[in-house]
């Protein structure tokens, strides 16, 4: 990174041309930031009541938090618009990939990594949960890997440590040659906990735990996953009711439903956030959310793998968070969170209709929501005391012109790119463009390793 990204002593970040604050708090003359966080919300027309060293005019922009993305899966960049897989639904889709994804080397997952945050930063993100289930011989440090990536690129993630350990010759999906042993599994995640899971506000880097999904993992390591979660005190993720074919899988190979298998493995508590949470029955909704779990709703990869709709404002309703994840770039295939906004606040409207959510609902649900989703308290909403995380986007392009609601045009009209983004109150987006990262370089190098990915699978 170079010296431009180096924090301000104070910035009043002045008078934007809208800005998305909580009920309450008006912040229309801009913000005042320090040490990387928000220490003063300025009313329209006034001046900051706080002493600052500069002024950056926000007139231009429209000023989001951060968005938080709480589902993805990095190396799947490296397989996007796959074409034997272009038209499959999850089962076939995943069996069609799990072969090429085995050949994952530590550098192809370092390029994936950077390719999707970098997509991620450049949609307006500034914090990323990752859901790597894959550790094929020569990848057993991937998870170092990534964390390597995201303090270079100065952005916030929560890391998972996922798993497989269910193959082929014991009724899983996964062929045996993609899982691991329960015992290097939870060893590495306590290994991982221990060496990088930062706690309390403002942290960079967290870990949290991640068997893959009910078809991919025995109910032992989910059990003992759960287990370890708790005395570390880390968060919970996998992938639940995300389709049909799950939910059959579920009954015949535990007689029971997804939610009740995810309640007998110790899972139904305010620790996990469950990916794509579609197929779930009112009663189930209302267990989850009595629970205090989370939803992370991924609109694209929902759509692409035509598995449903989300029942997300029912969830909501119940008592849920819900927040909103990409998913893997093999099934959306693009990493950008402000179009995933749009494309969630789209698809519930289909399910319940045009006045069932408005343009900043969904927005929370990428802010606020996603940010309780991963645990966090201190990111997610534009007001005093939170970490300086925020998105602003110009409404420069032609696709904005003759529109009237700037905060409303970013989503409707379809934003795809942030001019500027902040994390903990370093610039990392000036200009539509990351600090300190050569894209023609990233992209040359990725392709290449994706191209040599798909020549030694097919070899
Ligand atoms: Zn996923």
């Amino acid at each position: 990174m170079s010296a431009a990204s180096t924090p301000a002593a104070a910035l009043w970040l002045k008078n934007p041309l809208a800005i998305h604050t909580p009920a309450g708090v008006d912040a229309r003359g801009g913000l005042v930031i320090r040490d990387g966080r928000i220490v003063e919300t300025v009313t329209a027309g006034a001046t900051p009541a706080t002493p600052y060293d500069e002024v950056y005019d926000a007139s231009r922009h429209v000023v989001t938090p951060g968005l938080v993305n709480t589902h993805h899966h990095f190396y799947q960049t490296l397989t996007r618009a796959w074409t034997p897989v272009v038209s499959a639904e999850l089962f076939p889709w995943l069996k069609g990939l799990y072969g090429l994804w085995a050949g994952l080397t530590p550098r192809d997952l370092e390029l994936a990594t950077t390719v999707a945050l970098a997509e991620l930063l450049l949609s307006g993100c500034t914090t990323a949960a990752d859901h790597h289930y894959l550790f094929p011989t020569g990848l057993d440090e991937g998870i170092d890997v990534q964390v390597d990536v995201v303090r270079r690129l100065g952005m916030r993630a929560t890391l998972t440590r996922g798993s497989m350990s269910l193959g082929e010759k014991d009724g899983g999906l996964p062929p045996q040659s993609t899982v691991q042993d329960a015992d290097v599994i939870l060893a590495d995640s306590a290994r991982l906990v221990d060496a990088y899971h930062e706690r309390g506000d403002g942290a960079f880097v967290q870990i949290a735990l991640a068997p893959c999904s009910p078809f991919s993992v025995t109910t032992d390591l989910m059990r003992e996953t759960a287990e370890l979660a708790d005395r570390l005190d880390v968060r919970l993720h996998t992938h639940l009711a995300e389709t049909i074919d799950e939910e059959d899988f579920c009954r015949e190979m535990f007689g029971l439903r997804t939610v009740d298998y995810l309640d007998s493995v110790g899972w139904l508590g305010d620790r996990t956030w469950l990916a794509h949470g579609i197929h779930f029955d009112d009663a189930e909704i209302a267990r989850l959310g009595a629970a205090g779990a989370s939803v992370a709703h991924c609109p694209m990869s929902n759509m692409r793998l035509a598995s449903g709709i989300a029942r997300g404002i029912e969830l909501e309703d119940a008592g849920v968070n819900v927040g909103i994840g990409v998913d893997g770039s093999a099934s959306n295939d693009a990493s950008n969170m402000i179009q995933e906004v749009r494309q969630a606040l789209y698809i519930q409207r289909l399910r319940y209709g045009a006045a069932s959510i408005t343009p900043e609902r969904a927005l929370d649900w990428a802010t606020q929501g996603s940010a309780r989703a991963l645990g966090r308290t201190d990111i997610g909403s534009l007001e005093v005391g939170k970490q300086a995380d925020l998105a602003m986007f110009t409404l420069d392009e032609l696709r904005f012109s003759g529109s009237h609601d700037p905060l409303a045009a970013i989503i409707l009209c379809g934003a795809d790119r942030a001019d500027r983004v902040m994390v903990g109150g370093t610039w990392r987006v000036t200009d539509g463009a990351i600090v300190g990262l050569d894209i023609p370089q990233l992209i040359a190098h990725h392709s290449e390793a994706a191209r040599s990915l798909l020549a030694r699978h097919t070899a």
